[in-house]
C-alpha cells in the first residue's frame, strides 16, 4: 500500500435505490419517494413536490466507486439526507424511518470493500428513542449520526439535545451535524436562497447555542462533532462573537470563556468553495479541525471532487493531508488505512 495519505471525503450523501412507500405505510402524506426516470436520474419527491434532482450514484455503489476513482477519492463517508429525517412525524414512524434507512446505509457500504463507511440516522424527537436507535446502528456497524442542527425550536443546547450528544460521547460516535428546517419565508422562495443564506445561519446557530449557552462545559470533551459546509458562517463571524462577548454581559452570562476558545471542541468540514475562504477557516478552526467533504453527489457540493485542497495555494503537503485523512480519522476515531481495500 502506498505511502500517500488516504484521501477521506466525510460529508457525502446517498438516497436507496427504492423503499417501502411511507405514505402508505404510515398512513400519511407527503413522505419523501424516488421518481426514477429509467435513464440513471431521478427526482426525490416530497408528497407531490419535486424535492431534488439526483442521479444513479447516490444509491448505485459502482457507479460511485467509479466516480471515486476518477478524481481519486479513496474513502467516503456516507449519510442519508436531512429530508429523510421526519422529526415532524410521530418519533416511532420516525424510527422506523431511520431503520430502513440505516440497513440501507449498512448494505451500500457492504458491497464497497470498505471504501464506503456510513453514519446513521436517528428519531431526534424523541431523546431515549434516538439514543437507542443510535446505540443499535453503532453495534450494526455504524461510525456514528448525522443529526440536523435543530429539532423544531430547540437548538442544540436544550437539554435533551446535550443528552443525546453525551450518549454518542458515550458510545464513541462521530456526530455531523447537517443544517435542515432552514429560516425561511417569503423572501426566501427563490434561487435557493434557503440553501444560500439559511443554511450558513444556521449551521452558525447550533455552533453559538452550544457555545453561548455554556454546554460546551458539561458536554463530555470526548464529543467529536462536526459541523458541514465550514461550519457556516461561524468563522467569519467569530470576531463579532468575541466583540459582543467582551462588551455585553448578556452575551457571556452563561458562557464563561471567550467564544474563540471553543474551536478546539468541534470539526468543520471544507465545503466552502473559495480558497480564500479555506484560509480563513484553516486560520480560524486550526488545521486540526477542518476536514475534507464535499456534500456530494448532490448539485451544490463540490463537483470536482478534491480539488479546492489539492489546488490551494497556500497549503502544505501536511496541512493537506491532515484536511485529507489524519483529521477525518480523528472525528470518527478508526485508522482507516488498517481494512481499507484502497489504495
Ligand atoms: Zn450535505
Amino acid at each position: 500500500m502506498s505511502a500517500a495519505p488516504l484521501i477521506i471525503d466525510m460529508h457525502t450523501h446517498f438516497f436507496p435505490e427504492t423503499w417501502p412507500d411511507l405514505a402508505e405505510k404510515f398512513g400519511t402524506p407527503d413522505w419523501p419517494w424516488m421518481k426514477h426516470h429509467g435513464d440513471g436520474t431521478a427526482t426525490v419527491m416530497v408528497g407531490d413536490k419535486e424535492f431534488r434532482p439526483i442521479y444513479s450514484a447516490c444509491w448505485d455503489v459502482d457507479k460511485r466507486l467509479e466516480e471515486m476513482d476518477q478524481y481519486g477519492i479513496d474513502i467516503q463517508v456516507i449519510c442519508s439526507t436531512p429530508v429523510l429525517f421526519a422529526t415532524t412525524r410521530p418519533a416511532d414512524q420516525a424510527a422506523e424511518c431511520a431503520h430502513i434507512f440505516n440497513d440501507a446505509a449498512l448494505e451500500m457500504c457492504g458491497r464497497s470493500s470498505g471504501r464506503l463507511l456510513p453514519l446513521a440516522q436517528v428519531p431526534l424527537q424523541d431523546i431515549d428513542t434516538a439514543c437507542n436507535v443510535l446505540s443499535q446502528a453503532m453495534k450494526d456497524g455504524h461510525l456514528g449520526v448525522q443529526i440536523g442542527n435543530h429539532v423544531d425550536d430547540k437548538d442544540l443546547d436544550d437539554e435533551g439535545l446535550v443528552t443525546f450528544l453525551q450518549h454518542c460521547a458515550a458510545e464513541n460516535a462521530a456526530v455531523l451535524v447537517h443544517p435542515w428546517d432552514m429560516l425561511t419565508g417569503n423572501r426566501m422562495k427563490k434561487y435557493m436562497l434557503p440553501w444560500l443564506v439559511a443554511m450558513a445561519a444556521e449551521t452558525q446557530l447550533s455552533i453559538l447555542s452550544l457555545i453561548l449557552s455554556g454546554a460546551f462545559e458539561r458536554i463530555d470533551k470526548s464529543l467529536r462533532i462536526c459541523f458541514a459546509h465550514g461550519g457556516g458562517s461561524f468563522a467569519y463571524l467569530l470576531g463579532r462573537v468575541d466583540n459582543a462577548w467582551k462588551e455585553r454581559d448578556i452575551v457571556r452570562v452563561d458562557c464563561p470563556n471567550l467564544p474563540s476558545s471553543y474551536v478546539d471542541r468541534f470539526f468543520v468540514d471544507s465545503a466552502v468553495f473559495d480558497h480564500g475562504a479555506l484560509d480563513l477557516l484553516i486560520d480560524v478552526m486550526g488545521e486540526e479541525r477542518v476536514m475534507f467533504g464535499t456534500d456530494y453527489p448532490f448539485p451544490l457540493g463540490e463537483i470536482k471532487m478534491g480539488e479546492l485542497i489539492r489546488t490551494a495555494p497556500k497549503l502544505n503537503e501536511q496541512t493537506k493531508a491532515k484536511l485529507f485523512s489524519q483529521n477525518a480519522e480523528s472525528w470518527l476515531a478508526t485508522d482507516l488505512r488498517e481494512g481499507s481495500a484502497a489504495e
